[in-house]
């Protein structure tokens, strides 16, 4: 279930193909779990990752906790990989991850 269900333009598509956080995530792109044990989140109450759209929660906290984690990427790429998903993963929202998700369906990094 997701507040974000409305579908990405084709340019905002077009852009997340650009967007430089694909690229780290396709690198940093992991199977096994042992990357979350080193996220900083580890120490901060889950809810904080998972604020409430219909009541305006901000995202911010999160997103700050998220800015300083050494495993952004691959947790950013976890979500992408998990698709339609709530909360704040890997430094983004789930409204900025919309057109990521399709554009990593099949992501190709360039260069
Ligand atoms: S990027 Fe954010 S949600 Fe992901 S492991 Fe790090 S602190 Fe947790």
């Amino acid at each position: 279930m997701s507040h974000t269900k409305k579908a990405p333009k084709p340019e905002e598509i077009e852009a997340a193909r650009h967007d430089p956080r694909l690229r780290r995530a396709h690198e940093t792109r992991r199977s096994d779990p042992e990357w979350r044990m080193r996220g900083r989140c580890v120490a901060v109450d889950p809810e904080t990752f998972f604020p409430d759209p219909q009541v305006k929660q901000s995202p911010r906290a999160a997103l700050a906790v998220c800015s300083a984690c050494a495993v952004q990427s691959t947790c950013l790429a976890w979500a992408l990989d998990a698709g339609d998903c709530n909360g704040v993963w890997g430094g983004t929202t789930p409204g900025e991850r919309k057109a990521m998700v399709v554009a990593w369906r099949d992501f190709v990094p360039v260069g």
